[in-house]
């Protein structure tokens, strides 16, 4: 069904809330356009594959757990790698393997000697993941928890500085790219809640085949890339179209912002338009290597809990998804988030090679590490401390015309992405 006035609703912006958007709006019949300034699709979440190795753009994962994502994807044909369910931190030159032995019961003598951690807080660990499973999502996000912080939280179960700083701070700073703990215990929540549901994975292909899967589901045509929109147009008080970098102006039945928050406010500035977008961001900066041994071994997620720590977390690709690299090579991934990842790339990459040794006590010589990438990401999730959702967009624009499909309506996550796009496919279904 083509729209009454014959033209297609735009969408800008095709990172995941814009791909399921799309995919909503013309399984129901909608003529769309997709415009995305990138030259790919997929936003945030994109893959390079250089010289055989997977580069995505910045270490990720997919939480097989999320409920909305994962109608929009075919698990089967993503050949989906597990990541073990345990983090192995490395501290002061000692190791400690904590695993959920609830998921991997393999995982339980290693997590009972662990040193990391107390008996004490590994008992309030197994309470708040069970805790954490009863409850349902947006329990996870009711005012409840949403307007404490994680510290705060933690420090309410029960749990001590030792542990807070040496094991929830760097898993957080994994998951949440947040070392300091000042989100929102919503978040904690909802992450643990899905962590324990399901799986930790990435596509063999790359957490880029997420998104590549769901626009090859579009029309072929419906996304145009490297085609940035410069402005909105406005004619008789409503939002008719788009204008291009190029000047280009395109006319639209309705216009959908699925852009970053930042580009979305510019963009309803271009009209006047002011949006109660999330103002803070959180950044982080991966580097990738190649290793003759990798220090870091294992399925885990390795946490760097050193005070003086650069890179937060890290991770052999390889021994998770043997198809990141060809030729029986070893790449591994190590992330740094907060005020460490704006270092310059010399710094960061000393202070990468200096750290996965220590993490692994081995000797640099013998990890024989080979920088292959380094992606930076200043705008990787968007901050979520107590009380934001209060403040959070609505999917309309107070413009006729004019939508809102975002990771902002719910949280900064690949589910709340997907959630945005459908609830924008949905509201705009109801009234157009
Ligand atoms: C390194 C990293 C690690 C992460 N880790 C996790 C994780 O482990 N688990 C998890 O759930 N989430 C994680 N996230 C967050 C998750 O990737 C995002 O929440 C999600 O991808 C956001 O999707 P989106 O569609 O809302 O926005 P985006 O992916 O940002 O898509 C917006 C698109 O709009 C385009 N655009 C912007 N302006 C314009 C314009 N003017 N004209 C045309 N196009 C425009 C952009 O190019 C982009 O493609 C991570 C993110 C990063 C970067």
């Amino acid at each position: 069904m083509s729209t009454p006035d014959g033209h297609p609703i735009v969408i800008i912006g095709a990172g995941v809330a814009g791909l399921v958007a799309a995919i909503e709006l013309q399984a129901a019949g909608r003529a769309v356009l997709v415009l995305e300034a990138a030259p790919d699709v997929g936003g945030r979440v994109r893959t390079t594959v250089h010289d055989g190795l997977v580069i995505d753009h910045g270490f990720q994962v997919l939480f097989t757990a999320y409920p909305t994502l994962r109608r929009y994807l075919d698990f089967d044909r993503l050949a989906l790698r597990k990541f073990l369910p345990a983090a192995r931190i490395a501290r002061d030159g000692q190791l400690s393997l904590i695993g959920d032995a609830i998921a991997d019961p393999g995982l339980l003598l290693d997590t009972i000697v662990a040193r990391a951690i107390g008996i004490g807080d590994k008992l309030r660990l197994l309470a708040l993941r069970r805790f954490a499973q009863q409850l349902s999502i947006d329990d996870c996000f009711s005012a409840r928890f949403a307007g404490i912080s994680t510290r705060d939280f933690l420090r309410a179960r029960g749990f001590g500085t030792p542990v807070i700083d040496g094991f929830f701070a760097p898993f957080y700073g994994g998951i949440l790219l947040d070392r300091t703990l000042a989100t929102s215990a919503s978040i904690l929540l909802f992450t643990f809640k899905m962590l324990a549901d399901g799986d930790t994975v990435v596509p063999a292909g790359g957490i880029g085949a997420l998104t590549q899967q769901m626009a090859a589901r579009l029309t072929p045509g419906t996304v145009r890339t490297a085609c940035a929109v410069r402005a909105l147009v406005v004619t008789d008080g409503r939002v008719t179209g788009v204008r291009l970098r190029d000047d280009t102006v395109l006319d639209a039945a309705q216009v959908v912002l699925a852009t970053d928050a930042p580009s979305a406010a510019t963009l309803a500035r271009s009209i006047g338009i002011s949006l109660p977008e999330p103002a803070g961001a959180r950044g982080c900066t991966t580097l990738y290597y190649t290793a003759r041994a990798t220090p870091i071994p294992g399925k885990a997620l390795w946490l760097n809990a050193n005070a003086d720590a650069v890179i937060s977390h890290a991770a052999t690709l390889t021994d998770v998804a043997p198809e990141y690299a060809t030729n029986g090579r070893t790449l591994i991934a190590a992330t740094a988030v907060g005020a460490p990842a704006d270092l310059d790339d010399a710094t960061l990459d000393a202070a990468a090679r200096r750290e996965l040794a220590r993490m692994g006590n081995v000797s640099a010589e013998r990890a024989g590490l080979e920088r292959v990438a380094l992606w930076r990401v200043p705008y990787s999730q968007f901050e979520q401390p107590p009380g934001w959702r209060e403040h959070r967009p609505g999917i309309a624009c107070g413009m006729h015309g004019l939508w809102r499909a975002s990771e902002t309506l719910h949280s900064s996550s690949l589910e709340g992405a997907a959630r945005g796009g459908e609830m924008a496919a949905k509201a705009i279904l109801h009234a157009t």
